[in-house]
């Protein structure tokens, strides 16, 4: 038996900044490998798909829930020992340290390279996975290597097969190099490989001034305060789209005196053009003050924000022939 708490029937909107999702059949909170493996062996045991969840803040969950075990990774239980060990210039992060706690903490040790993070909520193992990014910096810029548990059950995870079993899933740990995360645009290895769950990360940071460190992170909140609406979203909904139509382009630089970087042109730039701000299903709507941002006013479902994402990815295929992908991870449909 499990030494840690394996509840049923956990409600899990709660957990996520959407505050959107049905039940969770089985549900773990986890705070160290330790307890990993043991949730992992409940499921091994009872056959079950499992799905990470962490900070919540990228997900969407299904009105009806995850039929299986939610493992939750939370931060560690004692950070000052394992939680965020720093080495010179490098720190190493357990993956369920929230980001907002590990870009206060190199702040306080005069680390720079992390500042843009700041406002971004969720943990280091979400924003690993996601490469999360802002004003134009990411994760790959500062992970050295991540440790992860590679799960070798023949179960599945989110409809994902895995490979046969060893006895015991935390014995096949390994390191991967940043070049082995694979990282690009809001994308990485472990998107893909869902057999692979982020232990820790080792990030390397540069000695700054305290100050003007300070003084940055001050700045990239109040452009977020500005920029992004307050109450229960998942953040930017869908990835921005490279866009091929030159014309397209072209009107958007005119518009918004901005460089397309890299052929992408925001999401929400697309969607203010198609009309859809501060548009209604049920009970979610497109922000009026961030097309990208749909928010749950309340008594928002998963349903809702569905057909609401449903409509929009048509109309802009239409309208652009422009194919929008979600940002947001869909959790049990
Ligand atoms: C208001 C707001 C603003 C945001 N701004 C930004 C932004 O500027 N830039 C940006 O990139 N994102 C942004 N986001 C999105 C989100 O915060 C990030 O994607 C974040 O990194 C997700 O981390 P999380 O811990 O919440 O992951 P979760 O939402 O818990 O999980 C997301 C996915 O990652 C997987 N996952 C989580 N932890 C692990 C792990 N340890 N191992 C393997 N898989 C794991 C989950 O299974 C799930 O598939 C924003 C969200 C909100 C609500």
């Amino acid at each position: 038996m499990p030494n840690i708490l394996i509840q049923q029937n956990i409600p899990l909107a709660p957990f996520t900044t959407f505050h959107i999702g049905g039940p969770a059949k089985f549900f773990a909170e986890v705070s160290s490998e330790k307890n990993l493996s043991e949730a992992l062996d409940f499921a091994r045991e009872k056959n079950l798909k499992i799905f990470i969840l962490s900070g919540g803040s990228n997900v969407l969950i299904s009105d009806d829930g995850f039929d299986g075990l939610v493992i939750k990774i939370n931060d560690a239980e004692n950070r000052k020992q394992s939680g965020i060990k720093l080495s010179g210039e490098n720190i190493e992060c357990w993956s369920g340290e929230s980001l907002a706690s590990v870009v206060k903490f190199v702040a306080e040790n005069s680390l720079a390279g992390l500042e843009w993070a700041a406002g971004i909520p969720g943990t280091i193992g979400g924003a690993v996975r996601g490469n999360a990014g802002a004003f134009g910096e990411e994760m790959a810029n500062v992970v050295e290597s991540v440790k992860v548990c590679e799960i070798l059950k023949n179960s599945k995870v989110c409809g994902m097969d895995y490979k046969p079993v060893p006895a015991n899933s935390l014995e096949i740990c390994k390191i991967l190099t940043k070049e082995a995360c694979g990282f690009s645009y809001r994308n990485s290895i472990f998107k893909k490989n869902k057999n692979l769950i982020i232990l820790s990360a080792k990030l390397r940071l540069e000695k700054g001034d305290q100050e003007k460190i300070k003084n940055k992170i001050k700045e990239f909140l109040e452009k977020r305060t500005k920029s992004q609406p307050k109450g229960f979203s998942a953040g930017s909904f869908f990835q921005n789209p490279v866009v091929k139509n030159q014309k397209l382009l072209e009107q958007f630089e005119k518009d918004t005196g901005s460089k397309a970087r890299e052929g992408k042109i925001p999401a929400g730039w697309l969607i203010d053009e198609s009309g859809f701000r501060g548009k209604k299903i049920g009970g979610v709507m497109i922000s009026e003050k961030h097309s990208n941002f749909i928010v749950n006013t309340g008594n928002g479902t998963a349903q809702d924000v569905v057909m609401l994402a449903s409509i929009i990815k048509q109309k802009l295929r239409e309208e652009f022939n422009v194919q929008l992908k979600e940002e947001v991870q869909y959790v049990g449909f």
